[in-house]
């Protein structure tokens, strides 16, 4: 039995941005207390409730939305579902009206200033992202939990088991890069298609299918999206948008019209080194200025992250001529074996780790997806995960006002060229002669998250975060 059982749906998430721990994670974190409150048959009682945020979910919270994601969880509305465009109107009106409509059912009093608390140096010993909700009932009781972000939109309490799943029995248990490797090769199996033999544990193999080709619309949505969308980011940094006027100049007037004469309008401006890192970086910077304007997008595998594995992916479709289901699922399928390895054998939460815990690990993902659908074996895929998270190791998370913008978005393009290059380097190598395993950069990585420095991890106390001063009026 492997200790956590992770699905290709825990490491890809349909949601909203701008952060997986601190977004999704706390607005699931919202909607699971919600649930709590009408399993015990209360919610009609409640007459008011206390969010109050801990460590890094303090720190950087306004910045990454965390105040929004739980006035929304709180409401009753859902991150896959809820309409984008209506994120910050309805939390306006929460906030002018003094209103919340708690599960879309209880209506209560609720003020910004006195019932939100971001209690800046208070960290709980469990995790440094906690929340807790508090409930006050008309009959004098009150009800409390406290939740854990742990990165990657996953959400804990102490006394639960890390896995969101029912126990399964899984065909290949599978926690290290080295008995993936074993089961490789004892069935012949490529990594993709023992993800896919794993995933029936679950659900039949159609329905994994149907499930992975919509993660692949949000994000071909989203890509598509950010590619011609122009203005400034939001949040008071005014950083412009980049990657529709990139996409302009790439395209020099060639026509389309939508997602699929945009691919053959991108693949027709051929094959020069410099256009290919123009249209790489193009993709990487759409995703993530969707991700810091409250869009959606998908954890992959966390929102911070959330441009790589696309853009390498776009790179793949459009360098590649690859534009097919079983392609597109298959290098899906791959990537999220990589990073659970890693969920499994150090983190994915920047809060624990930094940002090689989320960049570094996408990238790792992406590497190993991009060598395993260009033909590589099962042996460079690790090879290439490996290199991708070697050249990660130690980066820091510092975002400049707690905002996922500076240094996020262009980090991710960074995150997707190494994830190509990693892959070249393993397709012209010999793994037999590979030094470094990835099972040994995984808790190299972990040791590394460790010794890092706290003002490093998602506190924007350190680092660029305090060097580059940069007025924020709404913070
Ligand atoms: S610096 Fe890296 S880890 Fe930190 S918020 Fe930005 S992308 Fe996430």
């Amino acid at each position: 039995m492997a200790q956590e059982q992770i699905s290709i749906f825990d490491m890809f998430k349909i949601g909203i941005g701008p952060s997986s721990s601190h977004t999704l994670g706390p607005w699931r974190a919202a909607q699971r207390f919600v649930q709590v409150l009408k399993d015990q048959g209360v919610l009609a009682q409640v007459e008011q409730v206390n969010i109050l945020l801990y460590g890094s979910l303090a720190k950087t919270g306004v910045g990454h939305g965390t105040d929004i994601a739980v006035l929304l969880g709180l409401s009753g509305d859902d991150p896959v579902t809820f309409d984008v465009h209506d994120v910050m109107p309805k939390v306006e009106r929460i906030k002018t009206q003094k209103k919340l409509n708690l599960g879309a059912e209880q209506n209560i009093d609720f003020c910004y200033t006195e019932n939100l608390l971001f209690l800046f140096d208070q960290s709980l010993p469990f995790h440094p992202n906690a929340v807790t909700f508090q409930a006050f009932l008309n009959d004098g009781k009150a009800i409390s939990e406290t939740y854990y972000s742990i990165g990657g939109g996953f959400v804990v309490q102490e006394n639960d088991s890390e896995s969101v799943l029912s126990e399964v029995d899984l065909t290949f248990p599978i926690d290290t890069a080295q008995e993936l490797m074993v089961a490789c090769m004892r069935t012949g199996l490529k990594i993709s298609e023992l993800v896919m033999e794993n995933e029936t544990a679950w659900r039949p193999e159609q329905e994994t299918r149907q499930g992975v080709w919509k993660i692949f619309e949000t994000i071909r949505d989203c890509i598509y999206k950010g590619c011609h969308t122009e203005g400034v980011l939001p949040g008071g940094l005014h950083v412009e948008r980049r990657a529709a006027k990139l996409n302009k100049r790439m395209l020099k007037g060639r026509s389309y019209s939508d997602f699929d004469s945009w691919v053959e309008a991108t693949r027709a401006g051929g094959r020069d080194f410099g256009y290919i890192l123009d249209c790489v970086s193009c993709f990487a910077l759409a995703v993530n200025e969707e991700n810091a304007s409250f869009g959606r997008v998908v954890t992959a595998p966390t929102n911070g992250a959330a441009g790589v594995i696309p853009a390498v992916l776009q790179y793949y479709i459009v360098f590649h001529d690859c534009y097919n289901e079983d392609k597109i699922i298959q290098f899906i399928a791959t990537a999220s074996e990589i990073g659970s390895i890693f969920k499994k054998g150090a983190t994915i939460s920047a809060a624990m780790g930094g940002c090689q815990a989320e960049i570094g690990v996408s990238s790792a993902m992406a590497a190993g997806a991009l060598t395993e659908c260009l033909g590589g074996s099962q042996r460079q895929v690790l090879m290439a995960a490996e290199i991708a998270m070697e050249h990660h190791l130690g980066l820091t998370c510092d975002p400049i006002g707690g905002l996922v913008q500076i240094p996020c978005i262009e980090r991710n393009t960074m995150g997707a060229i190494k994830a190509i290059t990693a892959a070249q380097l393993a397709l012209q190598s010999n793994p037999d002669k590979a030094k470094v395993s990835l099972d040994a950069v995984v808790s190299t990585m972990w040791e590394t998250a460790q010794d890092m420095n706290v003002k490093y991890k998602e506190t924007a106390d350190g680092g660029l975060a305090i060097k580059v001063s940069l007025s924020l009026p709404e913070c």
